[in-house]
């Protein structure tokens, strides 16, 4: 008897090109591979995931642009942003069109969707031309979407004021979104709020997409879900962390050194404050050489993550300021580290991070209390939600001094305090643990997903 073949059904899906979002597009990509789909990943020549043996599973095409190499550096992310979905609106046409013609060829399978990354929204367009269901995929959380939002609106009502630094409103809270203040909306390091915004407005609108996923949890953040529901009017499925979803592929664009996992189990149980400021993150020197002061007087041991290029204007080594510490057997610092595998390690007592979405989610899927020190856009909320939502962090303010990181890190390392945030740390694990396994919020999320594809 001749057996009925079953359609296979392949995802599109178009990461945006920096490590905080590849990272969790591929752990997407993972999970919905599990539950069957074939997946094919379309990437720029920007900051684009090699494919690898651990990857195989998935097709990679490029989506062709004539951008030059140095775009990303010079232009910085928000306006590399604009110029790129520009660029790729018609070529990605081009690219998905030939893509449905390769699949003609293979009857047994179809596309059953695109999920683009919220700032690739140049997807939206190819996709509805080839009348393709639309599905935005945001890598940050609800907050995040609801501020950028927000932003869009001041900026119609009452132009750039209320969001430019200095214009003296900067500690007020901004209406609707308590406890956030005007200066943790997510205005970009990199480029003036007018260019943002832009961006912005583009990413935050839904277009002719049929649903949105996201990576948070529900019992994270309940109201602004509810709000991003009611404003979008279409499905949203909170399906993270997605880290914690399915053992996801490796990811990382810079080589990880697993070295300091060896360092780390040289120390004592929660001992060791790990430092790390993402993939993007520049320091000033001098911020650099308080950090270490602060790191020396705090008396705690130290995981250090200091990629190569992030300290503006310097030459110094990794090497060479560990040796101006003049505490060789407290500390460890690395280029790259496997973040996820040092945030799970016992040693690991508090964790300094720059606040992005990704590091955020690790920290509490593993219990590490949090040092918060934002740098740019949805940075600053997170690290406002970490001390005063989830209450599992503090936010450093102000100029970075060597007694402010002295006196931060022994507030988490040494004092009572840092172990009450401890305690709620472990106890929003639990939560976090929950919401993935079957009957958690996340776990039904994605099936419902899952039966909607
Ligand atoms: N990361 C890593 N090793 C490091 C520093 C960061 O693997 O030494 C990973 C981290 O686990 C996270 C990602 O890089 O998944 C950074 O994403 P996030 O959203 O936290 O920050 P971004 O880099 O986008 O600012």
């Amino acid at each position: 008897m001749e057996e009925k073949q079953e359609r296979r059904r392949r995802i599109v899906l178009i990461p945006a090109p920096a490590q905080g979002h590849i990272s969790p597009m591929m752990q997407l990509a993972r999970a919905l591979h599990l539950k069957g789909f074939s997946i094919t990943v379309a990437q720029t020549k920007f900051n684009y995931l090699k494919p690898s043996k651990d990857l195989a599973d998935f097709q990679f095409i490029t989506i062709p642009e004539s951008l030059p190499a140095s775009d990303l550096k010079n232009l910085g992310p928000v306006w590399f942003l604009l110029k790129l979905n520009k660029e790729c609106e018609f070529s990605f046409k081009e690219c998905l069109g030939q893509l449905l013609l390769q699949k003609q060829l293979i009857p047994e399978e179809e596309i059953a969707c695109v999920i683009y990354d919220e700032f690739m929204y140049f997807a939206e367009a190819a996709a509805k031309e080839f009348n393709l269901p639309k599905v935005i995929f945001s890598t940050e959380n609800a907050t995040a979407f609801a501020c950028r939002s927000a932003m869009c609106k001041l900026y119609a009502k009452d132009g750039l004021a209320p969001l430019k630094e200095g214009c003296g409103r900067e500690e007020e809270l901004v209406p609707e979104l308590h406890p956030l203040r005007y200066k943790d909306l997510p205005t970009s390091a990199f480029a003036p709020v007018e260019a943002s915004v832009e961006v912005f407005k583009s990413s935050c609108d839904k277009g002719t997409a049929s649903a949105m996923i996201i990576n948070t949890v529900r019992c994270l953040e309940i109201s602004s879900l509810e709000w991003l529901q009611q404003e979008l009017k279409i499905p949203i499925y909170p399906i993270g962390p997605l880290h914690m979803v399915s053992s996801a592929p490796p990811t990382s664009l810079l080589d990880e050194n697993e070295s300091c996992i060896d360092w780390l189990n040289k120390q004592k149980p929660s001992s060791v404050i790990y430092i790390s400021l993402g993939s993007f993150t520049l320091l000033e020197t001098k911020e650099v050489l308080e950090m270490a002061s602060g790191l020396v007087s705090s008396n705690q041991h130290f995981l250090w993550v200091i990629r190569p290029g992030s300290i503006l204007g310097s030459e110094l080594t990794n090497e060479e300021l560990l040796s101006m510490m003049e505490i060789p057997d407290r500390g460890y610092i690395v280029k790259w580290a496997p973040q996820k595998q040092v945030l799970a390690h016992s040693a690991v007592g508090a964790f300094w991070s720059h606040c992005g979405w990704n590091s955020t989610l690790e920290s509490m899927g593993e219990g590490v209390p949090m040092i918060c020190r934002p740098f740019t856009t949805d940075q600053k909320v997170n690290a406002r939600y970490v001390e005063c939502v989830w209450r599992v962090g503090v936010q450093v303010e102000g100029e970075l001094k060597r007694g402010v990181v002295e006196r931060a890190v022994k507030r988490l390392m040494v004092d009572e305090e840092g172990e009450e945030m401890k305690l709620r740390a472990l106890s929003l694990k639990e939560k976090l643990k929950v919401s993935v396994l079957p009957g958690g919020s996340s776990h039904s999320s994605l099936d419902d997903l899952i039966k909607t594809l």
